[in-house]
């Protein structure tokens, strides 16, 4: 064996050593050995480059492809165990061993994952069998601690049945490899063989070295050790999020930007998305994706768990509206296009409109929709029927291929960014689903899909970024023996760069230590190692970090600050750290005014005022011509969770239907009759809200408590009559004598009571009730003032119409009230006989002043954005900024 040391890009030195040893085109007897495998395309690369000229490749394998390679010659008819194989296998053996008695398969699936790897590390480490017998216990949850006092017995019973049913897994293989080698395995057809770029190769990898290593024919390339950091070439910049971050790397890339040698090297996959689309979709360079994306955040996984959501949320009463729009709202279903041919987005809309503008229920039917809008039924096929039938794993996996492959054949999905990639993988998936050893088992329907997304949380897309041209985006796993000119690697933050996690769920450090493996001490060397010789073999690295993160920038950037300064000798403050600046500038945008112009006018000449318009005036001017004027629909949304003003109306509702049959004659009211109001409390919240549950059964039990405290206070009632529930006025005129014609009103009022003699007008308040101050004595002149003062019109402008319409000249008998269901509580617009004199001198000839004020065509619609919460809550805020 010839040992050779080199310090930077290692595959274009194995290169030049090939082509110094070797001269001709054939290369076919050689081996190169490495720890993993992205150097390869980099080493083929540069031999396309010197020779210029076909050529046979020599096998270039990281130890891993060697390994599995090698196993299945040596013992045929076996294969990996997929994920849920191996866990399911290990799930019985640990029932059958009275261990996670208490446990479901979906429950475990996380545990499985963690202990299987654990049992291969003991074999990697070829830990002492004897050891495993007497574990020092450590701070693990009971099941897992006692799962670990039996690890040797589990251990030997998951590798045995394994055996039986023809699965290993990756330290079987390379157990049977390291017994193997030098007996069965001899590599004697290679004459040359390279082992190049290991460090802290675990115990049986170094076994299967060392046989490799005392071959004559073997080269070992052996990296120097790092002492200290290249700081010269270092650059440092902090910014304040994941953006500002990016913004810098578009920056830095920006400066003599040659793509094929440089890497920006992402720790992290929440950057890549934004690195795309804010920085490389500009450069208008090729670019290569190195690493692994998570499964979980593609568009694909989102809408596959919507339709298991949509299931979960199923109740007697039929499907959760919200999530069938979610569903139907995804691009890759809004996109469809249906067996007529036609686009599925008109008919998706018309649905969504049905669904929240006239059927405004929490709950729908799948049958009801399809009677309206027939196209739909292919779409309810696959993602909903045969859903609704699924018991296995199995069953899941056939039934999310048959809805991503329906996406792939009927919608542009399949040329989206990376779809290659991400269905492929989803596909890989949902095969295992149906070939996994349990794939039959029936289980719960929630416990299925809870299995699909905890399996799909540790799968990842693996961009493998070949060919090399253009920019390197990578992983940093990905940059091990790689080297760069320019590297710029972002997130550089404590926890993250190293990425070690200390704690171990289920063997702690102490256990780790007696056992021999290694801890997070040894990981934090290896990734010392590979990170160091990222940076230090560049020409040019910038490290950018997040400023005020809990975890603070990596303990390197400390470590590379302090050399930096050790060589200055002086303290480095500031300048050092390059900060990210956005400018912010502020753009003072003032919206335009809201002029009365003609046609203006003449909707205002022909408009009935109701007190709620008259009072949102008063609040807010711009909010009244948003909402009057443009009649700009408020937006909303469907009956999801009980808003306030759907609320409202539902207690409306109720006491609308409960006095109704007592309209016109005198009132008393009896002990069935409180069991009468509470029977129609259950209906109508049944009917406006769907099945009494959650949010509704809340909102029910509420409303039962209100409105049986209000029986009460209505039953002491005496000499009463209900004249009219929910009375309904129009074209009642109000004279405004400058305008030179009246303005007309309009008004619902909920009941109107003859009590001893005297007229009452009652206006049911379930939120906040806004009254006039009892203090005021003039008429009122000034918008603001009036809000201030006055707030509320209701009841004055309901007595006003009332006596109008029933010709009373009088308002000694007359009198309003909100009766707050919330309280329990009547509050009088007069409480004595002087109060009356108000509406003579005071409300009246203040509505007249505010009507006025609404024709002016001089006086803007003004935004009063006094109110805080009253904007925060207005559904036009977004037409005042
Ligand atoms: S956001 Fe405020 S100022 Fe604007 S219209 Fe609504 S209530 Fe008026």
């Amino acid at each position: 064996m010839e040992k050779i040391e080199f310090r930077d890009n290692l595959p274009l030195r194995i290169v030049e050593d090939l082509l110094a040893r070797r001269k001709g085109k054939d290369f076919s007897d050689v081996l190169i050995l490495l720890p993993n495998k992205r150097p390869a395309y980099y080493i083929i690369r540069i031999l396309q480059d010197r020779l210029k000229t076909p050529f046979f490749p020599p096998h270039i394998l990281s130890i891993d492809e060697f390994v599995e390679q090698t196993a299945i010659k040596v013992r045929p008819g076996f294969s990996r165990a997929g994920d849920l194989d191996r866990v399911w296998i290990l799930f019985n053996i640990a029932r059958r061993a009275g261990l996670f008695s208490d446990c479901t398969f979906h429950h475990f699936f996380i545990w499985g994952l963690r202990i299987s790897d654990i049992i291969d590390e003991l074999v990697l480490e070829e830990v002492d069998e004897k050891k495993l017998k007497n574990l020092p216990s450590g701070p693990v949850p009971e099941e897992v601690g006692a799962l670990v006092l039996k690890l040797g017995e589990v251990k030997r019973k998951f590798f045995e049945e394994l055996g039986r049913t023809g699965f290993t897994t990756r330290g079987m293989d390379f157990l049977c490899v390291a017994d193997a080698i030098g007996k069965a395995i001899m590599l004697d057809e290679f004459n040359l063989i390279y082992v190049a770029g290991f460090f802290a190769p675990t115990r049986i990898e170094q076994r299967i070295l060392d046989y490799i290593l005392g071959l004559e024919k073997t080269v070992n390339f052996v990296q120097e050790e790092w002492r200290g950091w290249n700081f010269r070439n270092i650059f440092l910049h902090s910014g304040f999020d994941l953006h500002s971050q990016i913004k810098r790397v578009g920056e830095i890339l920006q400066e003599r930007l040659d793509p094929v040698n440089t890497a920006v090297v992402l720790p992290e996959a929440d950057g890549l998305i934004p690195l795309l689309s804010m920085v490389v979709s500009g450069l208008g360079k090729e670019y290569n994706i190195t690493m692994g994306y998570p499964l979980y955040r593609t568009p694909a996984y989102a809408l596959l768990d919507g339709v298991m959501k949509f299931q979960e949320t199923k109740v007697e009463e039929g499907y959760y509206a919200k999530d069938y729009i979610s569903i139907l709202m995804h691009p890759y279903v809004k996109n469809l296009v249906l067996e007529d041919g036609k686009e599925a987005r008109a008919i998706i809309y018309s649905i969504k409109r049905k669904i929240e503008k006239e059927w405004n229920r929490a709950f729908i039917s799948i049958e009801a929709i399809e009677k309206y809008f027939p196209e739909i039924t292919e779409v309810h096929r696959y993602f909903i029927r045969e859903m609704e039938s699924v018991k296995t794993f199995g069953h899941l996996g056939v039934c999310f291929e048959n809805i991503l492959s329906f996406v792939l054949l009927r919608s542009p999905a399949g040329g989206y960014p990376f779809a290659g990639e991400i269905f492929e993988m989803f596909f890989k998936v949902f095969r295992e689903m149906q070939e996994s050893v349990f794939s039959s088992e029936e289980m719960q329907k929630e416990d299925i899909f809870d299995l699909f997304r905890y399996y799909v949380r540790n799968e990842r897309v693996p961009f493998n970024g070949i060919p090399l041209g253009g920019l390197q985006i990578l992983g940093v796993l990905e940059t091990r023996n790689l080297s760069f000119e320019k590297v710029v690697v972002i997130d550089v933050q404590e926890g993250i760069i190293p990425s070690v996690d200390k704690y171990d769920p289920v063997l702690p450090t102490i256990v780790r230590e007696f056992l021999g493996l290694p801890t997070y001490r040894e990981r934090e060397k290896v990734f010392r190692h590979h990170f160091m010789s990222l940076v230090n073999t560049a020409k040019e690295v910038h490290l950018i970090y997040r400023s005020g993160q809990k975890e603070g920038r990596s303990r390197f950037v400390e470590e590379i600050l302090w050399e930096k300064e050790q060589e200055q000798k002086r303290i480095l403050s500031k300048e050092a750290v390059k900060q990210v600046n956005f400018r912010v500038e502020t753009i003072a945008r003032v919206p335009p005014p809201l002029k009365k112009d003609s046609r203006t006018l003449q909707l205002l000449k022909n408009m009935n005022f109701s007190p709620s318009a008259i009072d949102r005036y008063l609040s807010c001017p711009a909010r009244f011509y948003y909402d009057s004027i443009l009649e700009l629909e408020e937006k909303r949304d469907i009956a999801l969770e009980p808003d306030s003003g759907k609320i409202g109306s539902c207690i409306h509702k109720i006491l609308q239907r409960f006095y109704k049959p007592f309209e016109g004659k005198k009132v008393i009211l009896k002990e069935e009759d409180e069991q009468i109001l509470l029977n129609l409390v259950e209906r109508c919240i049944r009917e406006d809200f769907g099945e009494i549950r959650g949010d509704v059964y809340l909102l029910y039990k509420i409303a039962e408590y209100r409105l049986k405290n209000f029986f009460d206070n209505e039953k002491t009632r005496e000499n009463w009559k209900i004249l009219y529930t929910e009375k309904e006025y129009n074209n009642v005129s109000f004279p405004l004598p400058g305008l030179g014609r009246d303005v007309v009103l309009k008004g619902i009022i909920d009941r109107v009571d003859q009590r001893d003699g005297r007229i009452y007008i009652v206006d049911y308040k379930t939120g906040e009730i806004k009254k006039p101050n009892k203090k005021i004595k003039q008429a009122l002149y000034d918008r603001k003032e009036i809000k201030a003062k006055i707030k509320s019109f209701q009841l004055p402008v309901y007595l006003y119409i009332y006596s109008r319409q029933n010709s009373i000249s009088s308002w000694e008998d007359l009198n309003a009230e909100f009766y707050s269901l919330k309280d329990n509580k009547e509050d009088f617009l007069f409480s004595d006989e002087e109060d009356r004199e108000k509406m003579e001198e005071v409300f009246l000839p203040s509505l007249a002043s505010l009507l006025a004020e609404i024709f002016n065509p001089d006086i803007d619609f003004e935004r009063d954005n006094e109110d805080e919460h009253y904007c925060e809550y207005c559904p036009y805020s977004g037409l005042c900024r």
